[in-house]
């Protein structure tokens, strides 16, 4: 049995969560491969290293003094080391290449890097694995994209035959086209996912390694089935596809990095979303498909604010060939992309957000105007947009009925409803205001009144 484990940033922030983490890894043999991030947060006000490293940039590209914010990540790494007595990194000569890269006009990418590479760097010293450096192994292509193919064969040849190693998260390297090129650029050629992007290197690793399992640990005990900040102590959800998870994940439930889910898909292998603080909870499952069955109706609800729509009508639209083709083209035109469009017999709603529209809204209608000639346009703003998602309610009677008698006890007028064709979620457009309490009014229906 194989386990590729990942360890966020809080999991990593100071020696007492190094502590727990390790315990973790060396809690089970089957647990060989391990992905870090960069020291995250101690506490609410604390900053992370990645930011402070993105600062020291942004500092040394103005030309400013970087080495005050450069001393502040030095004291992060330092406080670790002395915490866990690891004495073999030698971290006085890693930062003064750091230093000597940024007063070179080093990339972002480089300086954000670091961050995964030393706290490895570190995790590999005290777990006594074998580090492997993310450059090595993760390639990205000239143009900046991930090399998943070239990634798979370099990874899964350099981990073959390894017992144990730690790989740093994040970051990779751009190819060149001869790979026994001059090393000496690399630090130039060093290119990070999207923020969050540890998440995307554990479930590379995973698939190169034919992981049984990826567990990801963070400092939840895995996803809930709503935002704990609207619904309190919400249930958690056990088993969740991976299609449901993108439903969710879309409309703004964040525990996992989008991306991360790919990689291990292609293969099969479930991810496990653990808590390094609380690891005796079992956590979310992460699977392509299950037989088993959510214990509630829905699996989960989540949600988005700030959304505009733009309410169109025209007679006989309907018979109207091209007519949604033409009003489209005037988003399209302006590069704003949508997110529903509901339509009737001759009236049809587009969805976009707010933050995106605003700036282009009058030559967007125009251009309406000018492609499409409907005879009323009419534009609505605060608009929220909730997605009710699980797997088991198209095989359940009444589950739409149910969620609009909940909000219409909950006084929440409903303003959109676009069932996915796939029948795995329900989306519902409310007023903006009435977002908190169609929520809850949903959870209620489905888990509180279960539970
Ligand atoms: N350290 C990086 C970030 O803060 C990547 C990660 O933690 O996954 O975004």
């Amino acid at each position: 049995m194989t386990k590729v484990v990942k360890f966020g940033g809080s999991s990593l922030a100071d020696a007492a969560q190094f502590n727990k983490a390790c315990e973790i890894v060396r809690a089970d043999r089957a647990r060989r491969f391990v992905v870090d991030s960069a020291p995250g947060k101690r506490a609410g006000d604390d900053e992370k290293v990645t930011d402070l490293l993105y600062r020291c940039h942004a500092e040394a590209s103005e030309g400013a003094d970087f080495r005050k914010t450069l001393q502040k990540v030095k004291a992060r790494f330092t406080d670790i080391a002395e915490g866990l007595q690891v004495t073999s990194v030698d971290l006085d000569s890693e930062f003064a290449e750091i230093e000597k890269q940024l007063q070179n006009g080093i990339c972002a990418d480089y300086a954000a890097s670091r961050g995964e590479y030393l706290n490895g760097k570190l995790l590999a010293a005290h777990l006594g694995f074998e580090f492997v450096d993310a450059a090595e192994i993760i390639r990205f292509l000239p143009d900046g994209s991930f090399d998943a193919d070239t990634t798979n064969v370099l990874a899964a040849m350099r981990l073959e035959n390894t017992e144990h190693a730690v790989i740093p998260g994040f970051y990779g390297l751009i190819a060149t086209r001869d790979e026994d090129a001059d090393a000496t650029d690399e630090p130039a050629r060093i290119r990070t996912f999207s923020r969050g992007g540890s998440d995307i290197t554990g479930s590379i690793i995973a698939r190169a390694v034919h992981a049984d399992v990826y567990e990801n640990w963070t400092d939840v005990s895995g996803f809930m089935v709503a935002d704990p900040r609207v619904v309190e102590n919400p249930a958690r959800i056990e088993t969740i596809t991976y299609l449901e998870l993108r439903e969710l994940a879309y409309m703004g439930a964040s525990v996992l990095h989008e991306d991360a889910i790919f990689p291990v898909r292609k293969e099969g292998i479930p991810i496990n979303i653990r808590n390094t603080n609380a690891p005796e909870d079992e956590g979310t499952w992460i699977v392509e498909s299950t037989a088993k069955k959510s214990r509630f109706t829905v699996t989960g609800i989540a949600g988005k604010k700030d959304f505009c729509c733009i309410n169109i009508e025209k007679d006989m639209m309907n018979s109207e060939v091209g007519f949604i083709r033409r009003v489209l083209q005037a988003f399209e035109d302006q590069n704003i992309s949508v997110e529903h469009v509901p339509s009737g017999i001759d009236t049809m709603t587009v969805f976009v957000h707010q933050d995106e529209f605003i700036e282009k809204e009058q030559q967007v209608v125009s251009e309406i105007h000018r492609l499409a000639k409907p005879d009323l346009l009419e534009i609505e703003s605060d608009l929220a947009l909730i997605a009710v998602v699980g797997r088991g309610m198209k095989s359940m009677r009444g589950t739409a009925g149910r969620i609009f008698s909940a909000l219409a006890h909950a006084s929440v007028n409903v303003r959109m409803i676009d069932q996915g064709s796939s029948e795995l979620n329900i989306i519902i457009g409310v007023e903006g205001r009435d977002f908190e309490r169609a929520i809850r009014a949903i959870y209620d229906i489905f888990v509180t009144t279960v539970l």
